[in-house]
């Protein structure tokens, strides 16, 4: 008889690590709080628009097509994915608008035309990056840090024997400045730290491996939006046999004698041989392990930043705008300063304006577009979210004005806002970080939550807040680890 597994939530973790558990013979049910799945990966429409709801920046999308190959499927017969020619366009306060090419000659020729920083300058930072990201990925993105497995092997011992190259003694400012000259190209690199919701005056070098990942592997789109990420997982779960239980609460994790026995669903108790949580670390302690000693330590690591999304239906068409565009802050080290020291929102942020519509011409009526324009907001501690909403959306409205040299206001037709109060209560993410704990200081990777329990066999945990941390790529990475752990714990082939 099939041994059973439960998954907890059906985030993009969850989704992968069922797939994987299944396709190893496991029995699978996922039982999800929401009427969806993909947790943070969700749409909405309104009045004839599409709106991609959470992340928006598609990168490593070999990790999605592993796991269909994984089950013996072609990718593409379930996703459609095309590389950007652009990655980002960019405006800085000065009226400098930059394009950020994907083809690495046209975007080196674009900095050295637009900055006082050279092609070659640009090359050999990726370059170097790239170098971290070898020595790296395999360590700490790929195996659990939690076990002594992970460092016998030539792997290992490799980017230890590197560990200079990893650069994790100098901050990302620290490195980035060391490689450009011109406030602009600084500016430019900085901005990855956002990616994990990190601040990158603060953040490890190592984190450099961001820009390299967008520059040298490529954006990508998925044909439909990033809601094609999360039906395309969906369907491949069902199609493998995965059960999914939407509207499924999970309330408990029950353990025996330090092992799993069930999970209390809608007032049932459900049995398993293996019980893995997507639900945040924080709460998956705090609400499923009431009874259990909590790893404070680990749970209180500083989080992430959140997010303030406008979701914007716009009454019209703005060429200068591409897929992906970023308006930056003219002082960004006080806007990190407003985020993680003060927990307050800067009065002149860097707006991040996503339009979907650009490339899936469906998701706007003809001659409008579907704005999704986001600024970074400190996690919840409980601030006036409704008073910090209404300052910063004039913020907003006053920046796009003066880069797009016209009233935006009028041209809205129709607004939803989100805010790192609904991020939480839709998740289930703590505080509403967008992707768990922080990586603000070179030990951060060690700290964050393992993929498994160390005081009740059986139990595991995928997602954003355990290792290696949240965005897309690493959630599905966090799905491979804990299949790898499964697998060595039960003696599979
Ligand atoms: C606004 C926004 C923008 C982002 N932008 C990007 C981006 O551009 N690129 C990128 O790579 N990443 C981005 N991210 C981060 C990315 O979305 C997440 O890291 C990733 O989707 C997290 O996936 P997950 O599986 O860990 O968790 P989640 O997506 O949070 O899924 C967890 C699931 O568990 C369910 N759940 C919780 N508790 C229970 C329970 N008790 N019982 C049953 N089910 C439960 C939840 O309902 C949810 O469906 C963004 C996130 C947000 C919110």
């Amino acid at each position: 008889m099939s041994k059973k597994a439960i998954v907890i939530g059906a985030g993009l973790a969850g989704l992968a690590t069922a797939i994987r558990l299944r396709l190893r013979g496991f029995e699978v049910t996922v039982y999800e709080s929401n009427t969806h799945t993909g947790g943070k990966v969700t749409e909405f429409h309104r009045d004839g628009f599409r709106f991609d709801a959470g992340p928006s920046l598609f990168t490593m999308p070999e990790l999605v097509d592993d796991l269909f190959r994984l089950a013996g499927k072609n990718p593409s017969d379930y996703i459609e994915t095309e590389q950007l020619p652009v990655t980002c366009n960019y405006f800085f306060p000065d009226g400098t608008t930059l394009t950020a090419w994907s083809d690495p000659d046209k975007f080196g020729k674009e900095i050295e035309e637009k900055t006082t920083d050279s092609a070659e300058s640009v090359h050999k930072f990726l370059k170097k990056a790239g170098r971290i990201f070898e020595l790296t990925s395999e360590l700490f993105m790929k195996r659990s840090l939690h076990r002594l497995s992970t460092y016998t092997n030539k792997t290992a011992w490799n980017a230890l024997i590197h560990l200079p190259e990893i650069d994790t003694a100098r901050t990302m400012i620290t490195a980035i400045r060391a490689s450009f000259k011109d406030p602009k190209t600084i500016q430019l690199f900085s901005r990855y730290a956002t990616y994990n919701g990190s601040n990158p005056y603060q953040a490890p070098a190592t984190l450099n491996i961001i820009p390299y990942l967008e520059h040298s592997r490529g954006a990508f789109f998925p044909k439909n939006g990033m809601i094609g990420i999360s039906s395309a997982l969906t369907k491949l779960a069902e199609e493998t046999g995965v059960k999914i239980e939407l509207n499924s609460k999970v309330e408990r994790i029950i353990a025996e004698k330090g092992s799993v026995k069930s999970v209390l669903v809608k007032g049932k108790y459900e049995a398993a041989d293996v019980i893995v949580s997507n639900m945040d670390i924080h709460y998956t302690y705090h609400k499923l392990l009431p009874d259990q000693l909590w790893p404070e330590r680990t749970l209180n690591q500083p989080k992430s930043s959140s997010a303030l999304i406008f979701y914007w239906a716009m009454n019209k068409s703005f060429p200068k705008l591409d897929l992906h565009n970023i308006l930056f802050s003219p002082d960004y080290e006080k806007e990190f300063e407003f985020l993680f020291d003060r927990f307050e929102v800067f009065d002149q942020p860097t707006v991040y304006i996503y339009i979907s519509s650009k490339r899936n011409l469906e998701d706007a009526p003809a001659g409008k577009e579907n704005w999704f324009v986001m600024i970074n907001v400190p996690h919840n501690r409980g601030q006036d979210w409704d008073k910090l909403v209404h300052h910063a959306r004039k913020s907003i409205l006053s920046i796009l004005e003066q880069n797009l040299g016209e009233p935006i206001e009028p041209l809205i037709l129709s607004e939803t806002v989100l805010d790192p109060r609904g991020i939480e209560s839709r998740t289930s993410s703590f505080m509403g970080a967008l992707y768990g704990n922080s990586s603000n200081n070179r030990f951060a990777a060690f700290m964050r939550h393992p993929n498994f329990s160390k005081d009740i066999k059986g139990l595991y945990f995928c997602g954003g807040s355990v290792h290696p941390g949240g965005g897309i790529p690493l959630v599905l990475l966090s799905a491979k680890i804990v299949d790898d752990l499964v697998r060595e714990d039960h003696d599979l082939p």
